[in-house]
């Protein structure tokens, strides 16, 4: 059990390893609530701006959470399940603003970054080319952003245009979390179950990580994960502040 924790679990700031207890765990992930978790529901949602370039991003140093992964993962879904209003992720897949960095300010205090979609499984080459060159500045030179939440579907093994994005980030050292989305698609008939595809998805990425990064099971059928996530993002959100 002891070595388990040790490799397995996300520490937030705030929490030594060995105070951590059972109910410290949040269900369906393995990241440990520390003492920065707070308010995290979202209240209020404002859309910001949609930039082409991380220089022509908001500069008011509002910390900020992005969110990131491939079409048909279940990104609108999740951002209207976080949110609890239709309206906000469908600004952003107006024509034109998918391929834009898009900010909602979030309780007046931070940021939600909706960034592009990288293509189809099947996209050519050069639908990748333009996230890379693009969506990469962003990650390398925007200093308020506080954590990338990485969308994979739990529904399907993992998928290459996934395990390449990871491996960038960890590479990068982009602080980030694994929100694994689907997870309610249980009864598939053929293929492995989410919680088997998510254990064959880290041990795909493994090696490019110095540490574990915190991931979480969601579904926006049933809400798996919802409260969870936002506490999540509050502990992280919380400690940027101080
Ligand atoms: P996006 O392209 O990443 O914004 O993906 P959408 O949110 O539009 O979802 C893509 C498809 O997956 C839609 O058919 C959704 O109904 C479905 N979907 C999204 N989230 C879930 C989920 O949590 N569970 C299940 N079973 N289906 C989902």
């Amino acid at each position: 059990m002891a070595r388990f924790i040790r490799t397995v679990l996300f520490l937030p700031p705030g929490v030594e390893q060995d105070e951590v207890t059972e109910d410290m765990i949040l269900p369906g992930s393995n990241i440990v609530v520390g003492p920065y978790a707070g308010h995290s529901q979202i209240k209020e949602v404002e859309f910001v701006k949609s930039s082409a370039k991380a220089k022509d991003c908001p500069k008011d140093d509002k910390p900020e959470f992005a969110i990131l992964g491939r079409s048909n993962v279940g990104k609108s879904s999740l951002i209207n399940a976080l949110v609890r209003k239709k309206e906000v992720a469908l600004t952003s897949k107006k024509p034109g603003k998918t391929q834009l960095i898009n900010h909602f300010l979030v309780n007046k205090s931070w940021y939600f970054v909706d960034l592009p979609g990288y293509g189809f499984a099947k996209a050519p080459d050069a639908a990748q080319m333009n996230w890379s060159t693009f969506t990469k500045g962003y990650f390398l030179n925007r200093e308020t952003l506080v954590g990338v939440l990485l969308l994979i579907d739990a529904s399907v093994p993992p998928q290459k245009i996934d395990l390449d994005c990871a491996n960038w980030l960890g590479r990068k050292n982009i602080p980030m979390t694994f929100v694994f989305t689907k997870c309610d698609k249980m009864k598939v008939s053929k293929g492995r179950r989410p919680d088997e595809n998510i254990r064959n998805f880290q041990e795909l990425i493994r090696e490019n990580y110095n540490k574990h990064p915190p991931w979480i099971m969601t579904s926006s059928v049933t809400g798996l994960g919802r409260d969870e996530l936002l506490l999540h993002m509050s502990q992280l959100r919380n400690y940027w502040d101080q």
